[in-house]
């Protein structure tokens, strides 16, 4: 019979490494000078205090599983979380209540509608079909274990406080500001409760997904996140396992087919990583087994991703062989548009 010894098992999942320190942070400088003066791409202003962001802020940072920064430009400005949150509580949801339960409930498979799709909804009976829609990270928040909605926030903020290493806080100003024009949300909120798909409380459960979207963060503090993820769940820079191997895995498999807005397939077409967006400009790109990228910069495409970001992130995932799918590191191709 062929005998299967764990320590092959262990060499053939390694995914590889990254180049030499030195090495890296050269690739991220020059990752970060090409797109800088790229000003496609428009600010978002659908919540009204996203609209003050200043389109010229670019950060690029990589922290790899070592715990290592690499880093370039506006890596310690502030941005709100926003959707990039729903990657890490989707986790923190999976880690409390098993992937089986939230496949059942919220579901991993793409809308092909906008993120804040209610007709997605309508059209499959009720299903959020993934966490990264506003449906389904409403649903997966609200499944997160608690007694009261003060309670699941405690455990949300803290859980996304030891993704980063370090405690998160809300930024009231843009707590406030999607606080006031989140109707959309709060009409998600209420078909979900009317196809029997949210047991808590509509209002309160919009509340602590508008206050993870809400909490102030840096490009710096985007790598860490991920770098948590590719790491197996342990944060690199503090030692500290935050969700069990499996959870990470899990997460970045939604990630790879949902994690972009309706623009994911080409996303992984090019760039070849699981990752996850936000409206405020943010991204996380992870590489399993090595590091994750943490970029920021507020001028967005149509679909909501970053400009800069995304085109940063294809030009390192060929610079530093990161595509999941290459089994040669290296590609030549020219850059995407
Ligand atoms: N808080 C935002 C919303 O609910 C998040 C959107 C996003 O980043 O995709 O509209």
């Amino acid at each position: 019979m062929f005998e299967v010894r764990l320590d092959d098992v262990h060499q053939r999942a390694a995914t590889g490494v990254l180049p030499p320190d030195l090495l890296v942070d050269d690739l991220i400088r020059d990752a970060h000078r090409r797109y800088a003066t790229d000003d496609e791409g428009v600010v978002a202003d659908y919540i009204p205090i996203l609209g003050r962001a200043e389109p010229s802020d670019f950060g690029l940072a990589l922290v790899d599983v070592a715990g290592h920064a690499h880093e370039a430009g506006d890596v310690q400005r502030r941005f709100s979380l926003q959707s990039v949150s729903k990657a890490f509580v989707f986790a923190l949801a999976c880690e409390r209540i098993g992937h089986a339960a939230v496949h059942a409930n919220v579901g991993v498979n793409n809308t092909g509608l906008p993120f804040n799709s209610v007709i997605a909804l309508e059209l499959n009976d009720g299903s959020p079909m993934n966490p990264m829609v506003n449906a389904g990270a409403i649903a997966t928040t609200a499944m997160i274990p608690a007694g009261s909605a003060e309670a699941r926030w405690d455990i949300v903020l803290d859980g996304l406080s030891a993704f980063a290493g370090r405690e998160l806080a809300l930024d009231e100003e843009v707590y406030e500001s999607e606080s006031v024009t989140n109707h959309r949300n709060r009409a998600i909120a209420a078909l979900l409760q009317s196809y029997g798909r949210l047991d808590e409380d509509p209002l309160e459960s919009v509340d602590v997904y508008t206050r993870q979207c809400s909490l102030a963060v840096t490009a710096h503090d985007l790598a860490v996140m991920g770098a948590t993820l590719a790491d197996g769940g342990v944060n690199p820079v503090t030692g500290h396992r935050v969700v069990a191997a499996d959870v990470a895995r899990d997460t970045l498999a939604v990630l790879a087919t949902t994690g972009m807005y309706e623009t994911s397939g080409e996303w992984l077409y090019e760039i070849g990583l699981p990752a996850k967006s936000g409206v405020s400009g943010g991204i996380v790109a992870i590489a399993p087994g090595k590091g994750a990228v943490g970029a920021y910069s507020p001028r967005l495409d149509a679909a909501g991703n970053s400009v800069r970001g995304q085109r940063a992130c294809a030009h390192l995932s060929r610079s530093l062989g990161l595509n999941l799918f290459a089994s040669v590191a290296r590609d030549e191709r020219e850059e995407i548009g």
